[in-house]
């Protein structure tokens, strides 16, 4: 046998020896005698090449001899260290990964967020207030004293110490106002709270309100930010039309609809057969609200909006049932731009 073959054959056994059935000082074994880019045989095959011709056939053989010696060895030890672990323990070390389910952002936050764009560029400020809240920021001080029949519709959940859950975003208005002075732009986000519970309505939902107050606001201002709003967060083609309502907080008030987005006003079971879908409340700000925060109602005036945040994400999306909003299903979830990840 050629030297340099029979010192690779007793430093392989020497090394496998030692090795045992360590798995992991079995492959720096195998790497270093049978690897493919630099083990000692593939170097051998490389000194093969440059031997002279007559020499090359008796190397070559041996060192094939010893290659398929290396390779039997190296299998039986590593046979041996499965049979140690048992078969239940067997790694495929071939199979692909299992990638993690990666969490994603749920469609009323994705609705959310675009709000907030659509009126961060027009110069609005995001605001934020308690959900539990007392009486005169979510009732008083919007102009609805304690017999006013706009408690009952509201169905409120009262807390302990005259406190409750807010009924709306509103009182963050009156928060707003009393903390700071006209100009004001603010968009206020939120979770709210009513006694309700069927196909339509959650005892919890989200509303998003806005608030403009300042010099000269008028009503075609009020008008015209709904427009640019509806227009930018469905489609610049759909219809907006106001229709005029009551709302204790603005007066005059009006109910926004747009173009049902369903069926593009020809009528379906979404809106009814209307072709119309009801997505906003607005107004100008009652003086009454203005004296109770203390801002002056001859200077100023200023107009309120607000629409719920789970409706929208509805036609935004599709949605049939909103109880499937906060289903807390991934089925749901995954249907979304960037949804989780299987
Ligand atoms: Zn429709």
């Amino acid at each position: 046998m050629w030297p340099e073959l029979a010192q690779l054959k007793a430093d392989f056994d020497q090394a496998l020896a030692s090795a045992g059935t360590d798995p992991q000082r079995l492959e720096e074994v195998r790497i270093r005698f049978a690897g493919r880019k630099s083990g000692a045989l593939r170097l051998l095959e490389e000194q093969l090449k440059r031997l002279p011709k007559e020499e090359k056939p008796t190397f070559g053989k041996e060192l094939n001899q010893l290659k398929a010696y290396i390779e039997e060895q190296l299998a039986v030890a590593l046979a041996q260290v499965r049979q140690a672990r048992g078969v239940g323990e067997q790694v495929d070390v071939t199979l692909p990964g299992r990638k993690p389910a990666l969490g994603a952002l749920h469609p009323v936050t994705l609705v959310r967020r675009e709000i907030e764009d659509i009126f961060l560029r027009m110069g609005y400020s995001v605001a934020d207030g308690p959900e539990v809240e007392d009486d005169w920021h979510n009732f008083e001080a919007l102009n609805i004293p304690p017999d006013h029949p706009a408690r009952d519709t509201q169905d409120t959940f009262y807390l302990p110490g005259g406190l409750l859950l807010r009924t709306h975003t509103s009182p963050v208005q009156i928060r707003t106002m009393e903390a700071f002075r006209p100009p004001i732009r603010v968009i206020i986000p939120g979770r709210v709270y009513r006694r309700d519970s069927d196909l339509r309505h959650s005892p919890m939902f989200h509303q998003v309100e806005g608030l403009v107050v300042d010099e000269g606001v008028s009503f075609a201002h009020l008008k015209a930010t709904l427009e640019a709003f509806v227009h930018r967060l469905f489609d610049p083609s759909l219809q907006v039309r106001l229709r005029p309502s009551f709302f204790p907080f603005t007066e005059p008030s009006a109910e926004v609809d747009i173009t049902c987005v369903l069926c593009r006003g020809g009528g379906c079971g979404v809106c009814s057969g209307s072709g119309w879908v009801e997505i906003l409340g607005a107004g100008m700000v009652d003086p009454r609200v203005f004296r109770a925060v203390g801002i002056d109602p001859v200077r100023y005036t200023g107009f309120a909006f607000g629409l719920g945040l789970d409706r929208v994400a509805m036609l935004k999306y599709r949605i049939p049932d909103l109880r499937l909003l906060f289903s807390g299903d991934e089925r749901l979830l995954r249907q979304f731009p960037g949804g989780l990840a299987r």
